[in-house]
């Protein structure tokens, strides 16, 4: 009896300190890991050498092309080259748009600098006089009223300097689906990038076919054509144009590292690998798909063991309607997975980041500053300048939209970097090699803290709390414009 006092008493002593002693240990041992990523990424990074590869040697990667094919098993391939053993193809099968050929005309004079838009018909022959709607906003056309009928809406993509101030930009897409409402024939936007720099993107709201041709024209040729038009000049428009809108195969690619523990659990850390046509696509999101690889490479260099899997994703069609997220979710709730995804990170044409965004889960925010804490005690030039909003337009949403918790990065990158955004002049050169290195030292270390925590304190959001969720972030409206509010009124 009295032994077996001592015995517990001895346990009750021990057994705190015990605790204590492994909760140091751990916390040493966690931060032992954070330093050897830091090190490994800063002596031996491999994404912007990578990244100058993807793009010298495979170009664009447009989604169903057999550049975008290529790309896939570049990515396939490296993963492979790290030592994972579980990467997989998945492969679906969707409607995608692609440009053909454009044509444009300016008083019948052929106009050399023009590409089309995503999701413009599939043909198109139209000839109209040309209007001056200014902005594109709805009060530039409402100040018009029927007079854009039957024309061709000129719009600028921004907002011009001339205008008054405080005036809120809207997207492309926006812009065209009020030419439409307000019965232009077709659309030109010009761009606000000058040196004959062109864009790229869809001009569909909801990522269907639109009604009429719309194109993108120069800076300079845009401000030109609204000089003659100030001065009274009429100008007439001819566009042509033909498009290819068909059903296209695609894959994700998707490689595993499998959990110590949590076998159940997977955070996922994704990016879209497909690129518009119109160059190679080094920022959007070249530089993510290569932070992505260079972290998976660093993890598999340290051969380090995760408390939950972590699944590097490469989305395809991410440009077309995040496409190949969409089909990943699905994937996942046919198979019951959904429910098993706890944290999905993106990184889209963001890096260099100064901190982490929550993205509209607050309880997650003291985690995020310990985190970003522990990120300071590797690295004292890293901010911890963390973020709370969700936003939408990348793969991320597709995950967001099923309740599953989301976190992004606070970038830092230069801004002239998304100048080039969506257009000829995103390419290699625009690619800063240190803060590439920071969004995977950064990213890589800020992953590893997630997938190991001991529990994660936000959780899954039913149909209903997303609904509340999302109209808490002031996102209801723009899902509506989109199409993708499945909640009713
Ligand atoms: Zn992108």
């Amino acid at each position: 009896m009295k032994n077996k006092q001592k015995t517990i008493k001895l346990l009750i002593f021990s057994l705190p300190l015990f605790l204590l002693v492994s909760c140091v240990t751990d916390q040493k041992e966690e931060q032992n890991v954070l330093n050897a990523i830091n090190k490994e990424v800063q002596s031996n990074s491999k994404a912007y050498t990578n990244l100058e590869k993807m793009t010298s040697e495979i170009g664009h990667r447009l989604t169903g092309s057999d550049n975008g094919a290529e790309a896939e098993e570049y990515t396939y391939e490296l993963f492979k080259s790290y030592g994972y053993e579980d990467v997989q193809y998945h492969e679906f099968e969707v409607e995608a748009w692609a440009r053909d050929s454009v044509r444009l005309e300016i008083n019948k004079q052929e106009v050399e600098e023009v590409v089309s838009l995503g999701h413009s018909p599939v043909s198109a022959d139209v000839e109209h006089q040309v209007i001056d709607v200014n902005n594109g906003l709805r009060a530039d056309f409402d100040s018009l009223k029927n007079e854009v009928k039957g024309k061709i809406a000129l719009v600028y993509i921004g907002i011009l300097e001339d205008s008054p101030e405080g005036l809120k930009n809207i997207h492309r897409s926006e812009k065209t689906a009020l030419a439409i409402e307000y019965g232009a024939e077709g659309i030109i936007i010009i761009n606000q990038v000058p040196g004959g720099v062109l864009l790229t993107g869809t001009a569909s709201v909801t990522g269907s076919l639109i009604d009429i041709p719309a194109i993108c024209i120069s800076y300079e040729k845009g401000m030109d054509l609204k000089k003659q038009l100030k001065n009274g000049e009429e100008i007439s428009a001819h566009i042509q144009m033909s498009n290819k809108s068909e059903m296209i195969k695609s894959r994700n690619v998707i490689a595993t590292l499998p959990a110590k523990e949590k076998t159940n659990e997977n955070i996922i850390l994704g990016g879209h690998l497909d690129s518009w046509d119109l160059s190679t696509g080094a920022i959007d999101n070249g530089i993510g798909i290569a932070a992505i690889l260079d972290i998976a490479r660093t993890y598999k260099a340290l051969d380090l063991q995760p408390k939950r899997n972590i699944k590097f994703v490469m989305f395809m069609g991410e440009e077309q309607g995040l496409l190949g997220s969409k089909e990943m979710v699905k994937m996942l709730a046919d198979q019951g997975e959904l429910g098993n995804v706890s944290y999905m990170m993106n990184i889209d044409m963001s890096g260099n980041p100064k901190g982490f965004n929550a993205a509209g889960r607050t309880e997650m925010l003291p985690l995020f500053d310990e985190i970003g804490a522990k990120i300071q005690a590797v690295d004292s030039s890293y901010e911890n300048t963390n973020a709370n909003k969700a936003g939408l337009h990348s793969d991320h949403q597709s995950f967001m939209m099923e309740g599953v918790p989301v976190v992004g990065l606070v970038g830092n990158l230069e801004r002239k970097v998304y100048s080039y955004y969506h257009s000829n002049g995103d390419d290699f050169s625009l690619v800063n090699e240190e803060h590439l290195k920071n969004t995977v030292r950064f990213a890589g270390m800020f992953l590893w803290e997630l997938a190991n925590l001991e529990e994660i304190p936000t959780k899954k959001l039913d149909f209903e709390q997303t609904k509340d969720f999302l109209i808490e972030q002031g996102l209801k409206e723009e899902l509506e414009l989109g199409n993708e509010w499945k909640w009713g009124e």
